[in-house]
């Protein structure tokens, strides 16, 4: 197989993603324009994966790149050829902001994935694995969510990967030129046991995770929690945490589908197991030691009480199962956030975002 494109890679996800790809031998790409990421995860991501010098010069090429700019991206293809698939990651994120910036959102997300695939078939590259969101699924659907359910949205960013994944099926369907795997992540949280790669937010975070590893590590005072009224078994939100190195292995076993399949498909990535916000919060108090201050305020707006994966799909066809449970992703998680905190650079994003002299 030739090389693999992940698009987004220096990212929370497509970091994790390249080190199980480089564990299984494949030669990657990583295309980003560091809008959210450092430069430097490249380097930890080859550290990860144990490489050699000379492996990571062999195996790991960077492409600093954005996906609005077109010539950069026929270039990027240009310039490595045997690209075998695309891992598509790249795009905006953050629900709230996508509220306020809609524009900013669509803009990215939607004109990035068209010049993307408009490279890829002028480079003659047929297929693709696309970051999705279980917030493509219409909020009035029961749990557990199943692929077949009704899909639809509430923001910006969930209606970008709602119509991105219209584009693409409707793209497989008319062009045999195209064939693609469409990924419903849950909520993934954690990091790489060894602890050199993780999320990373910028600013306050909006996720529950990255605000309690950050309360932990003493950078803010409380968690709050929205909301203890539902009608959940302790009264707060439930959701299907699912382990980010559980779900970077999901990526390459997708990848490893999608070699000798036509059309599109969708799977979800999640452990169909759902876990309150006070139990994720109990775990990290076991992961970090100590215990953590929270106190309940109000329902954030737009928020179900419970949201969790229905798995057999892509146990059946992908061979994919997770395996991990909520105290490892605690613990990876903790692991990187000290790691985070004492790392060169922490206090300079700004410096590590810059372009390079
Ligand atoms: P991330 O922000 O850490 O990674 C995205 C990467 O894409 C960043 O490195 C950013 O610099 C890059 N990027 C953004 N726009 C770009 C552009 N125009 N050109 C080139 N690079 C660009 O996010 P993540 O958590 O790793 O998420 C990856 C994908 O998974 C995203 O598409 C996200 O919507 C989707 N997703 C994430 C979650 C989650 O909870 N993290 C859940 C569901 C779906
Ligand atoms: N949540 C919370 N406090 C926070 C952030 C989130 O209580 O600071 C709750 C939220 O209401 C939901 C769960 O934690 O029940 C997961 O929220 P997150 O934003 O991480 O994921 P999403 O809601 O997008 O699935």
């Amino acid at each position: 197989m030739g090389s693999i494109l992940l698009t987004g890679g220096a990212g929370y996800i497509g970091s994790h993603t390249a080190v199980e790809l480089l564990r299984r031998a494949y030669h990657i790409i990583i295309l980003d324009n560091f809008s959210n990421s450092m430069r430097s995860v490249i380097d930890r991501v080859c550290r990860t994966a144990a490489l050699s010098e000379t492996d990571a010069k062999s195996r790991v090429s960077l492409v600093e790149a954005d996906l609005l700019d077109k010539a950069a991206l026929a270039e990027a293809f240009a310039s490595s050829p045997g690209v075998d698939v695309v891992i598509h990651f790249a795009g905006l994120k953050a629900v709230g902001e996508s509220v306020e910036k809609p524009w900013a959102y669509y803009h990215n997300n939607l004109v990035g994935t068209l010049n993307l695939l408009g490279a890829m078939n002028a480079a003659g590259v047929s297929r693709l694995v696309f970051s999705s969101s279980a917030t493509v699924y219409r909020a009035d659907n029961p749990v557990p969510y199943y692929e077949g359910y009704a899909l639809g949205s509430t923001n910006p960013y969930g209606w970008t990967k709602f119509m991105i994944e219209q584009i693409i099926r409707d793209i497989c369907a008319a062009n045999e030129g195209l064939s693609a795997v469409l990924l419903r992540y849950f909520n993934p949280i954690g990091a790489h046991p060894d602890g050199l790669i993780g999320e990373d937010p910028k600013g306050i975070p909006n996720n529950l995770l990255p605000y309690v590893a950050k309360v932990a590590a003493g950078e803010l005072d409380e968690i709050r929690i929205f909301g203890d009224d539902y009608d959940t078994p302790d009264g707060t939100g439930v959701r299907d945490y699912i382990h980010v190195m559980d779900l970077a292995e999901g990526h390459a076993s997708a990848m490893e589908y999608l070699q000798d399949r036509k059309g599109c498909c969708a799977f979800n990535l999640g452990t169909g197991r759902g876990t309150s916000v006070r139990e994720l919060i109990r775990a990290f108090e076991t992961a970090c030691g100590k215990r953590l201050p929270s106190k309940v305020v109000g329902r954030r707006a737009g928020d179900l009480p419970v949201v969790y994966a229905n798995v057999d799909l892509a146990a059946k066809v992908l061979g994919f199962t997770a395996s991990r449970g909520i105290e490892e992703m605690c613990d990876d998680a903790w692991r990187w956030q000290q790691y985070r905190a004492a790392m060169p650079g922490n206090t300079e994003d700004q410096e590590d975002n810059s372009t390079p002299s």
